[in-house]
């Protein structure tokens, strides 16, 4: 086996990268490895308007590092009352790839998000006119819900009307958790895609309790079952092109996890390629990751494949209990534990 791996270029599909200081810290580690992130929405206040989408991506662009290219392609945060006149903006500002979908509630900063998709009908039917990507937390937020039922309660009641709605919308189904949600893109009409994280690849939901309860590990969807996660795994290294690289790496601040109501999110940015290879190796499958994650996205986004290459090289690293995220610190996901594949060049 060689003990190099040169591929194209990656892409982050899904990537939340926040504001001010704390952007600035995990920016360099997504620049050094990937060439385009579409980045999430969520701020406070969300961003709604391609006016603050365009003034997010100018502080973006203006802290990537010298030396270092990256391109954010940004997203709308979707709510009850997004005129369509907006999709028509975004459109016409060519830096807006799509509009995200979160259900009110159901993670970090969501409180403003759709609370029934039929009030956002209009504004879906433009999406597909104009060809903005829809991209989708999918999960119900109903109390009565199992937490590790959402995702499939999703589908059912609120996925798969949606996508048979609107026939010619490109639906992007992020960081999907289940089996479930694998069987539910491999049937699904073309223009239906989803993104898989590299936590729900390497972890089941053992990993959130595993000798106590572990803040680090939760994240949203929360990790599943072990049957869930080789779905997952076979369904990314099969070598089929709806599904594709989506890090959701979400940064939050050490002591917002380590904390009695700790935050929903893992960070992954510093070794987003690697922890993917660390997946693909171990299902014997590290051939078809150059695919997931340089090629099947673009092609679903209708964007160019980057023209550059990353190398990594089988050279143990271990990544520190943390890094710096502005004022404070962030702990990343194998804090203190040895990874098998270092990024070169
Ligand atoms: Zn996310």
């Amino acid at each position: 086996m060689s003990d190099l791996l040169t591929l194209r270029r990656p892409d982050d599909w899904h990537l939340h990268l926040r504001d001010g200081a704390a952007m600035q810290a995990v920016l360099p580690h997504t620049a050094q490895r990937f060439a385009r992130a579409v980045i999430m929405p969520n701020l406070k206040p969300p961003v709604t308007t391609t006016t603050l989408a365009r003034e997010y991506r100018d502080r973006i662009r203006a802290a990537v590092p010298q030396g270092l290219r990256f391109e954010p392609l940004m997203t709308l945060y979707l709510t009850d009352n997004m005129p369509t006149a907006e999709i028509d903006r975004a459109r016409e500002a060519g830096f807006v790839v799509g509009c995200k979908l979160y259900p009110a509630g159901a993670t970090t900063h969501s409180d403003a998000g759709v609370t029934d998709v039929a009030r956002i009908d209009a504004v879906l039917e433009r999406m597909a006119e104009v060809g903005l990507v829809l991209q989708v937390h999918g999960e119900v937020t109903h109390e009565a819900v199992d937490v590790f039922d959402r995702e499939q309660r999703f589908i059912d009641d609120v996925l798969a009307p949606l996508v048979a709605r609107h026939p010619t919308l490109r639906v992007v189904f992020e960081h999907i958790t289940t089996r479930a949600a694998v069987e539910f893109v491999r049937g699904a009409r073309a223009g239906v895609g989803a993104t898989i994280t590299p936590q729900h690849l390497l972890y089941n939901r053992n990993e959130i309790f595993r000798g106590g309860i572990r803040p680090h590990y939760y994240c949203l969807p929360i990790l599943k079952t072990e049957d869930d996660r080789h779905a997952l795994l076979e369904a990314a290294t099969s070598g089929d092109p709806r599904f594709f690289l989506g890090t959701d790496s979400a940064p939050h601040a050490r002591h917002t996890k380590e904390n009695a109501c700790g935050c929903a999110g893992m960070y992954s940015a510093h070794a987003g390629i690697e922890l993917y290879a660390l997946a693909f190796e171990r299902a014997g499958a590290l051939a078809r990751l150059p695919a997931f994650a340089a090629d099947f996205g673009a092609d679903f986004y209708g964007l160019p494949r980057n023209e550059d290459t990353i190398t990594l090289q089988r050279r143990p690293w271990t990544p520190p209990a943390s890094y710096d995220f502005g004022t404070d610190r962030i702990v990343p996901m194998f804090a203190g534990e040895s990874l098998n594949w270092s990024l070169v060049s």
